[in-house]
């Protein structure tokens, strides 16, 4: 089964597989060990807290595989080509931040979302998803992580299910600056918008879709607010309060808490974790 055409090349390419500069994932070998998946979905469940969430989609175990794990692959989205290249690897389960089954999404298995579950259950993977938990955790988060990335604080969290955090520099940082280190680490252009002058003290920041809580850090005193997307509303905003949005990518800005969790996976049961990435370029 081959991997699917990715965008933005323009070539045939195929998820890259990232070794080397990411944490070292253990080789698979004859005598990989395995565990159960009750015992992965306990050791999930247990650090990432989904009880504690109100969230958009079911966090946890969504489609439910072969019963020993030895392989785990993780990746940033439950698209087709991530299923198909989990499937190529061996996986016995793709761990993700954005899974299936969204609420106000049509339910019907039809089209697309027929060849996703069709190919994950024809290769006997679990799926485990976990979308706000992964976001906010303390020590494995997308917010933590991303700020790792790019040498921040980590700052304090704060809004809706503490989904922004907020850190003081401290040496003021300016615009250019701040959108080259994004660029730098992330690997993606950044938007821009609002006061671009305005020196950064206070640097707020939410991984993903967050452009709706700018007003939230507005408000919290910020004078910059980094997340990945940006509504055309945004920049409004952004100019009317003079406060500077930065869009860093969605993807981009997400690739890293669930490869901190594929990490912990690894450290606690010795089994093999991979991280595979299927570039996207919003
Ligand atoms: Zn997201």
């Amino acid at each position: 089964m081959g991997i699917d055409r990715v965008e933005g090349s323009g070539a045939e390419a195929t998820p890259r597989v990232v070794q080397g500069t990411e944490p070292t994932w253990r080789a698979a070998g004859q005598n990989t060990p395995a565990i159960d998946r009750t015992a992965l979905s306990e050791f999930l469940d247990t650090l990432l807290e989904p009880r504690r969430f109100s969230d958009y989609c079911p966090n946890g175990l969504q489609a439910e595989g072969k019963s020993r794990i030895a392989r785990v692959v993780c990746g940033v989205t439950a698209s087709l080509a991530l299923v198909k290249a989990a499937a190529q690897s061996g996986a016995d389960a793709l761990l993700v931040h954005h899974g299936w089954f969204w609420r106000g999404e049509d339910p019907r298995v039809i089209g697309p979302r027929r060849e996703r579950l069709a190919t994950l259950l024809a290769h006997d993977i679990n799926l485990y998803a976990y979308h706000l938990p992964l976001d906010v955790h303390p020590d494995v988060g997308n917010n933590v992580e991303l700020a790792r990335r790019l040498g921040w604080p980590l700052g304090e969290s704060f809004g809706r299910d503490g989904l922004i955090r907020m850190a003081h520099l401290e040496q003021p940082t300016e615009v250019g600056s701040l959108a080259r280190l994004l660029q730098d680490r992330l690997g993606q252009t950044p938007l821009a918008v609002g006061d671009l002058n305005r020196p950064i003290r206070r640097l707020a920041w939410c991984t993903g879709a967050a452009q709706d809580f700018l007003q939230d850090a507005i408000d919290a005193g910020a004078d910059a607010f980094v997340s990945g997307e940006i509504s055309e509303r945004t920049t409004h905003l952004a100019r009317e309060s003079g406060v500077v949005y930065l869009a860093a990518g969605h993807h981009a800005t997400e690739r890293f808490g669930v490869q901190a969790l594929g990490q912990r996976v690894a450290d606690a049961f010795g089994i093999e974790v991979r991280f595979i990435d299927d570039p996207n370029p919003v």
